[in-house]
């Protein structure tokens, strides 16, 4: 870990901290914490107790959003360094912006006294302007820009309250994501957007292996969304909702690509090994051909979800077949029994390697992977172990 260098502060480059950081609170502090340590860990999971809105809206978790609030113009400079481009979102989206120092623009009124409406005060030109949005609006923005990083989560869901709004919204967020690009690009996923939700296809093409945004489609991903589209079939199915067939339709066809694309059958002749390769580009050629080990857990959870959501129809028996080889051949080679952990990475002819990663994994792929067939049938792990819960 200590050799890993996670981003550069001031042209010094800086080692990485570890593996999950969690951050309690959603707010202006929390968010911002959270877009500083996605630099530094490979996840950041923020935790937050209100139902978030999609919306600019006040919550009870954040009263003084009613009040005014101004953005001083430090504060503006360290949001868009953060966040570039957000303080003209702002703009764009309406907020007003002090940038001349001209006091008519302003009403102010502290316990009746009204501040002085004629006039300027000097501008300091090497500040940028002060910006006016409420502060729900502001939160809005640096919320949006939050949840585009790949590696940080904000956990706030229907499994937790019940409420089910949260529901719907996962239901949306995956016919997007599966149902939309997924199954629009050939169910190579894109993962790569710009801020009108294009998709980026060369996206990092001349850092293909970049660790937290790699370029092209990663053949982990198409394995999770498949799996989170089946637990949003059931949370449906459990709320006496009947779910949109394709919903099981595209899971399958997920499923299907990354076997066909990413999965490498062993082959003396062309001295390739069996594995999952880590991306490919989106005419399937591999791009990263190292094995992850979360691509291999992922592939088994969702093969074993698949074969219990199909039980009744003879390709579930395919599906625990595919279960049983990759459950072996994880054994086989991303299991250290020497130390009791996994190796996060293999190179194309399975040995420990660090071409991507560094050091051991983050323990909760595998450990979903392992957890999952001694559930049954879930919509989360959450509800998972309310119903094992005595
Ligand atoms: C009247 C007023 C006017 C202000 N004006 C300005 C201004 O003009 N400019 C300015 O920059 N600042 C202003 N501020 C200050 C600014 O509002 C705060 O500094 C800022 O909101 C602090 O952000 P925070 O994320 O630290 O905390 P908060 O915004 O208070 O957020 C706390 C978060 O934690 C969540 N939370 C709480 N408990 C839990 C739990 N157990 N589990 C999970 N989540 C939890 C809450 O739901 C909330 O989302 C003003 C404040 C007030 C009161």
């Amino acid at each position: 870990m200590a050799n890993r260098w996670a981003a550069s502060v001031k042209g010094v480059a800086v080692a990485a901290l570890g593996e999950r950081a969690v951050v309690l609170g959603a707010s202006m502090g929390g968010l911002l914490a959270a877009r500083v340590l996605a630099d530094f860990y490979e996840t950041v999971t923020v935790v937050e107790r209100d139902a978030l809105p999609d919306e600019p809206a006040n919550r009870r978790g954040v009263p003084q959003g009613r009040h005014v609030h101004a953005l001083l113009p430090r504060g503006g400079q360290i949001l868009d360094g953060l966040f570039p481009g957000i303080l003209n979102d702002l703009v764009v989206g309406g907020a007003p912006v002090l940038d001349d120092g001209d006091l008519s623009k302003l009403y102010l009124s502290y316990s009746g006294h009204k501040l002085l409406r004629s006039g300027k005060v000097p501008v300091d030109d090497d500040a940028t302007a002060m910006h006016m949005p409420s502060r729900p609006f502001l939160e809005s923005h640096v919320r949006r820009r939050i949840a585009a990083l790949p590696n940080v989560t904000i956990l706030a869901a229907h499994d937790v309250t019940g409420d089910e709004v949260h529901l719907q919204r996962a239901l949306s967020i995956t016919s997007h994501v599966v149902h939309k690009f997924a199954r629009g690009n050939g169910y190579r996923l894109p993962e790569h957007y710009d801020e009108q939700w294009r998709p980026v296809l060369d996206y990092n093409l001349d850092q293909p292996g970049d660790r937290f945004r790699p370029h092209g489609v990663t053949i982990g991903h198409l394995m999770e969304w498949a799996r989170l589209a089946l637990h949003v079939r059931t949370a449906l199915i459990r709320e006496a909702v009947e779910p949109p067939a394709w919903l099981l339709d595209d899971a399958r066809a997920l499923f299907d690509r990354a076997v066909e694309d990413g999965w490498q059958q062993a082959d003396a002749e062309r001295d390739q090994t069996e594995g999952f390769v880590y991306t490919t580009d989106f005419d399937a050629n591999p791009v990263v051909a190292d094995r992850l080990h979360w691509v291999v857990t992922e592939a088994i959870a969702t093969a074993w979800t698949l074969a219990l959501v199909v039980a009744d129809e003879p390709q579930a028996q395919a599906y625990r077949q595919w279960f049983d080889r990759w459950v072996e051949h994880a054994r086989e080679y991303f299991v250290d029994g020497a130390h009791g952990s996994w190796r996060h990475e293999l190179d194309p002819q399975n040995r420990p390697s660090s071409h991507v990663w560094e050091g051991k994994p983050d323990v909760y792929h595998a450990y979903q992977a392992m957890l999952l067939p001694r559930l049954g049938e879930v919509s989360s792990f959450v509800d998972g172990a309310v119903r094992l819960a005595p």
